[in-house]
Parts: C-alpha cells; structure tokens; sequence
C-alpha cells in the first residue's frame, strides 16, 4: 500500500502543476481547470499550477464576504467549502496523505539524515488557531474602505505560495525583483523556517500549522472511510505508534485511531501485526459497515 500511496502522491504533484506551457507563456495560466480546487495545499499562482487551492479560495470568499452579502450573492465560497466538504465527508484526511504535493515534500525533506526530533502534544492546537484567526477571523473582519479583507494566511504565511509561486515568478521576471520588499523577505524567512522544521520533524507543517489539514481533520471521525482498532487483537507491540509520521498513539488509548491529526497515510494498517487495524467503509445504500482487516 505505501508503494501505491507513494505512486499517487507523485502523480498528484504532477497533476496540480500539469502546466507545463508556462516557459514560453507571460501570464499565470487562468484556464477553465483553475475554476477546480485540488484537495491539497498548491498555490493557485505557481506558473505551472492547472488548478485552485482550496484554503486560498475559501480565504478569498471570506474576504468577500461583505460586499457579496451588498449585493444579495448569498452563495459566496459555496464551491469552495462543497469541495472542501465532499473530499472531507467521504475520505477525511486522505487527501493530505496521499494527494497534498506539500505534504509529499514534508516527507522528502524528513528523509535528509539529521537527528530529529519529536513534537509536544499542545502542537496539535496551532492548525486550528491558523484556521481560526488567519483563514476566517483576519479576513473577515480586518477589511478595506469598501469592505473586502485580505487572505491573510496566503499573504503572510503560506509556505507553499512562496516556494511554488514567489521564488518562481521572481526567478522569471526581472521587474518583480524590484518590488520584492519586506513582506517577500519575511515570507521567504518563514518558508525557510517551516522547511527546516520539516527536516527535523516528520509532517512539520501539517502538525503544526496548515488550516487546510485542519478543515478535513474535522471529518475524521464522521467521514465514510474510517479506521478502526480492535483492542482485542492488539498485541500491543507498539509497531503502529513507530511507524506513524504524526505520532499518534491508539494503541494505548492516547488517542482515537480516528484523531483529526491523523492523516490517512495508512502506515498503520499495513504494519499491524496481529491485524488489529482495518479500513471500515460505510455504505450509504444499506448503512451497513464494510471492514477491511490490514497486517500480515
Ligand atoms: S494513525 Fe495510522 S493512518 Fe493515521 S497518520 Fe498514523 S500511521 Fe497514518
Ligand atoms: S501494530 Fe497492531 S498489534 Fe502492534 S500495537 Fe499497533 S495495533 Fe497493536
């Protein structure tokens, strides 16, 4: 399963940034596919991105919010959080561990050989708090003469607008260079910081700060594809709680198998020994459970 989730990472990556005309092109490309969200973290202005991110869309629609309630548009950020929801109703946290390109790059730089190092519990908080002050709270209430916010977390954040679209369009047009002031420094000193941390500390980003990892979180123990422990099976041998890139401990009841951190790689399905681990999937036709057992 893990060569499986590896194949599909790679091909999410590819597939976010399958624009790949962009050399010869001046202009970001704007096509009907970037009216999509990708259900994982991949800035909408990275030259080569063919689709939406979906925490820069739901930021934007917050932002708007004011003037399309002036206007009587009561379906703003309707698209956005439909995606958001049916990614996270039927799957929860999956389209981190197995699409999110940013993710996939958290877990390249975990493999550079240096001492690493585990994260406190309490760092769980951080991707609710970036979801609440700098995805709904700042954009919504820090607004302009005619009511528009700003995205906030895209604008003084997001690690993924600056190496996917900041670097690049620097890189490739001599008159940005120009502009770049002290809000490109600062990003570009987070970006490094958040990177570092990656090194260090399996999923940096995802424990720690990403809003998006957060929205789908909440799905987790509702969503149709679920885990499920069977304490009567464990062996206790702890091999899950090893193997699990955001160190999340069912085994011993810290935690449910189904936490919000958790982001579906399924490591600990296929490492269960004693196959105390399996995939429920709910079917809405006769609401029944349908149980895959995972392990040797
Ligand atoms: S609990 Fe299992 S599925 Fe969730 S992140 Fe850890 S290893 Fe992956
Ligand atoms: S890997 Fe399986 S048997 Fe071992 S502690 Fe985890 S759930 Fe129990």
């Amino acid at each position: 399963m893990e060569r499986g989730r590896r194949r599909i990472q790679i091909f999410s990556l590819l597939l976010a940034n399958s624009y790949w005309l962009f050399p010869w092109k001046d202009r970001i490309f704007q096509g009907w596919t970037k009216r999509i969200c990708f259900p994982g973290l991949n800035c909408y202005s990275c030259p080569a991105a063919a689709f939406s991110c979906p925490l820069g869309g739901l930021q934007n629609a917050i932002a708007g919010i004011r003037p399309a309630f002036a206007v009587h548009q009561l379906h703003f950020g309707a698209y956005v959080l439909g995606t958001i929801g049916i990614f996270g109703s039927l799957m929860g946290r999956i389209p981190c561990g197995w699409f999110c390109p940013f993710g996939y790059l958290q877990e390249w730089l975990y493999r550079i050989p240096v001492r690493k190092f585990s994260l406190p519990r309490i760092f769980r908080w951080g991707p609710y708090l970036f979801l609440l002050f700098f995805v709904v709270l700042l954009p919504l209430f820090v607004v302009d003469v005619v009511g528009f916010g700003s995205a906030w977390f895209c604008k003084f954040v997001c690690p993924a607008g600056t190496l996917e679209a900041g670097l690049p369009l620097l890189a490739m047009e001599p008159g940005l260079r120009r502009l770049a002031g002290m809000l490109f420094f600062s990003k570009l000193a987070v970006l490094f910081a958040i990177l570092a941390g990656c090194v260090v500390t399996n999923r940096f980003f995802c424990r720690t700060i990403c809003p998006l990892g957060a929205l789908f979180g909440l799905f987790n123990r509702v969503s149709l594809l679920r885990l499920r422990f069977d304490s009567d099976r464990c062996v206790q041998c702890s091999a899950c709680r090893r193997i699990c890139p955001v160190d999340i401990s069912f085994f011993d009841g810290t935690d449910s198998i189904n936490s919000g951190a958790c982001i579906r790689c399924m490591r600990c399905y296929t490492i269960c020994p004693a196959g105390a681990v399996s995939i429920d999937l709910y079917d809405v036709r006769d609401h029944t459970v349908q149980e895959e057992k995972g392990g040797s």
